[in-house]
């Protein structure tokens, strides 16, 4: 179904790095560039019966799953097995007897369960509260670490909203979301059926739990305002946050969680916590009790019995995605050791599967581009030189991450036991849990990875001011070291252009070079950045890419922005290189070095995604669909016009293109 592998494209690379294949040359590329870059790509390509979404990310992940698949068959089998070895390889082992977790049934989560059934009044709910926090059960909220967001090397106590079983707020409350409730209601009770419950029993134990969730999805604070940093920035005392919520003892649950002493500590969304204590007082105990079973069961379900495993994945795969079919077990167990022992398994995969060059030449790259954005930025008109100064510093504090962290994480405390997969992954949940409040109160560590090592993504992390590229993204189709360098530029050369952007998007332009949140922009100078992202986000506002439904331009902002500034910087970058000599000039398979730049950038985002996956996506998911990322960056840039010769007017030449960096 496959056209290509992206392993065997790399080794096959030809010399221009344009997927020719993926191209349908019977489009204008000024028409409908994504269609001209990818048309062929997505005629050929249907999205698998496990995927919700099918794209040139996914490739990758599938490459890198294989290449993990390995490592796991191998540490599971052999003698002699090093610590790390032994440990990867008792959980996925125990991942993968399906026998056995078929022939359990509930029983690995009973003993929550009756548990939870034997509390005898809502006093108590705090300390049970606390136990299935520690298993990183969600319920009613999240209490955590977080850096200080206004003294960045210190991490603080943070408590937050949580513990909605729908993928967002908005489900609760819209209209059109009657379906979807109706379906998750549907869901509950069938758990709570295969649990012992009558029919009518479970019917009603499910509605109780959707008037519960809909009355903290009510006070829950939306995505889009979620991004200003402002509305989650609430210090307060511990006695007064305890005063939000009388109803709930926070003392016995702080007991029982065992973390650090704290007397000070941020609250996310205070007016939540206020609701959730009305929403405790009026809740029958019984109702409250069933609300923690469904959130339990469902947390373990996946790694249940088959009618459990089925049910999830009727809601949370085929309902709220489109996908028709489970992945095979062997994915779903790798993907449990990469989010169970992430960095276990990510040292053996940078062993076997990542080249040292790529760190260097990486290294190189950030450079390249970092340079880039200092002469974007002195270079902008509608900037004083005030806040221009400003930018430059936090440009220049900068730090990047790239390929794993220095100092593995030690996981010898997690004990894993061959055969009993609900208790390893609960107590290696456990280990990240506890690892995470432990950290209150103690120095912020830089130098930590917030994703595993095989991760074919990057970030930006406002606090710590650096940007983080996991080995798992320093491959084709986003950098092949035989490939042309115009289109590496366009590859991981925009990608990296989009993390750097980050530090100075909507979100990220609030915070300093130290990263705290301070603001270092003059009143005119904000009022003109908010004039350009306005551009951006009706731009991307006025994109529907599903039937009756559009791009929250507001949520993707950050993303759209990162986008466009990127893929400017990294042009840049390419036109550095023709005057070096570091891009070949020449036509190569009919392109030129523009046209190879922006075909590597709109060729990364080849996909098909079901409409199911789109609907929930556009509500959840602050990046754009592929097509858009591409279609949205393009029609800003004149560069672009110019090298494929588009006229003002056509659609791929926006007449007043929007640009904030
Ligand atoms: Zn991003």
């Amino acid at each position: 179904m496959i056209l290509f592998s992206a392993a065997a494209w790399a080794q096959n690379a030809p010399q221009s790095g344009v997927d020719v294949g993926a191209m349908d040359r019977t489009v204008n590329p000024c028409q409908d560039f994504y269609q001209f870059a990818c048309g062929n790509w997505m005629k050929e390509n249907p999205i698998p019966a496990q995927y919700a979404v099918w794209g040139r990310f996914q490739e990758l992940l599938d490459r890198n799953e294989e290449v993990l698949h390995q490592i796991l068959e191998d540490s599971a089998k052999h003698q002699d097995r090093s610590p790390i070895d032994e440990k990867i390889g008792a959980l996925y082992g125990s991942c993968m007897d399906e026998a056995a977790a078929d022939k359990k049934g509930a029983q690995p989560v009973m003993p929550d369960i009756e548990r939870i059934r034997a509390i005898k009044d809502k006093s108590s709910l705090a300390a049970e509260v606390a136990g299935l926090h520690d298993e990183g059960v969600p319920a009613f909220f999240v209490l955590g670490s977080q850096p200080d967001f206004e003294k960045s090397t210190v991490e603080m106590a943070d408590a937050d909203q949580g513990g909605l079983g729908l993928p967002d707020r908005s489900f609760y409350l819209e209209a059109k979301d009657e379906p979807t409730r109706k379906a998750y209601v549907e869901n509950i009770s069938k758990t709570f059926q295969l649990l012992g419950d009558a029919a009518a029993e479970a019917d009603a134990k499910a509605n109780a739990i959707l008037k519960v969730e809909t009355e903290m999805a009510k006070a829950s604070l939306d995505r889009v305002s979620r991004r200003n940093p402002h509305l989650t920035h609430h210090k307060m005392s511990l006695t007064e946050f305890e005063a939000l919520v009388p109803n709930f003892d926070f003392q016995q649950y702080l007991a029982e969680r065992h973390g650090p002493e704290f007397s000070t500590m941020n609250v996310s969304v205070p007016d939540y916590f206020k609701s959730l204590n009305a929403t405790l007082g009026s809740t029958s105990l019984e109702d409250l009790k069933s609300y923690l079973i469904w959130h339990d069961v469902s947390n373990y379900a996946p790694l249940l019995s088959k009618a459990f495993v089925d049910l999830n994945f009727d809601l949370y795969g085929k309902y709220l995605t489109g996908a028709k079919e489970l992945q095979p077990r062997w994915k779903r167990c790798v993907q449990l050791t990469d989010r169970s022992l992430g960095e276990a398994l990510g040292q053996k995969y940078v062993e076997r599967a990542f080249a040292g060059q790529s760190k260097e030449k990486t290294q190189q790259l950030v450079k390249i581009i970092e340079d880039e954005m200092e002469t974007d930025i002195k270079s902008l008109t509608w900037m004083s030189d005030a806040t221009k100064q400003q930018a430059l510093a936090k440009l220049h504090g900068v730090t990047n991450k790239i390929g794993y962290p220095a100092k593995w994480r030690d996981y010898s405390s997690v004990k894993i036991v061959e055969g009993d997969l609900v208790g390893d992954a609960e107590r290696a949940r456990e280990f990240e849990v506890h690892r995470n409040l432990n950290k209150i109160g103690r120095p912020v560590d830089r130098g930590e990875f917030g994703m595993t090592p095989p991760t074919v993504n990057a970030y930006y992390n406002p606090p710590e001011n650096n940007i983080n590229f996991p080995a798992g993204i320093l491959q084709p189709p986003f950098y092949t070291s035989s490939a042309d360098m115009a289109v590496n530029f366009g590859g991981i050369g925009a990608v990296i252009g989009h993390e750097l952007t980050h530090g100075f998007d909507d979100q990220g332009r609030q915070f300093d070079a130290d990263g705290n949140l301070r603001d270092w922009w003059t009143a005119e100078d904000a009022t003109e950045f908010k004039k350009r992202a306005d551009c951006l986000a009706n731009e991307y506002s006025g994109f529907s890419p599903v039937e009756g439904e559009h791009i929250n331009g507001r949520l993707t902002l950050g993303e759209n922005g990162a986008d466009n500034a990127g893929i400017r910087l990294a042009y840049m970058a390419l036109l550095g290189g023709l005057e070096n000599g570091t891009v070949d000039k020449n036509t190569l398979a009919g392109f030129t070095p523009q046209q190879r730049f922006f075909l590597g950038y709109a060729q990364i985002w080849c996909q098909n995604q079901r409409p199911e996956s789109l609907r929930t996506s556009l509500r959840t998911n602050p990046h754009s669909p592929g097509e858009f990322r591409v279609i949205g960056v393009v029609e800003n840039m004149p560069e672009f016009a110019k090298a494929f010769g588009c006229s003002a007017g056509q659609p791929m030449a926006a007449a007043n293109g929007c640009r904030v960096w």
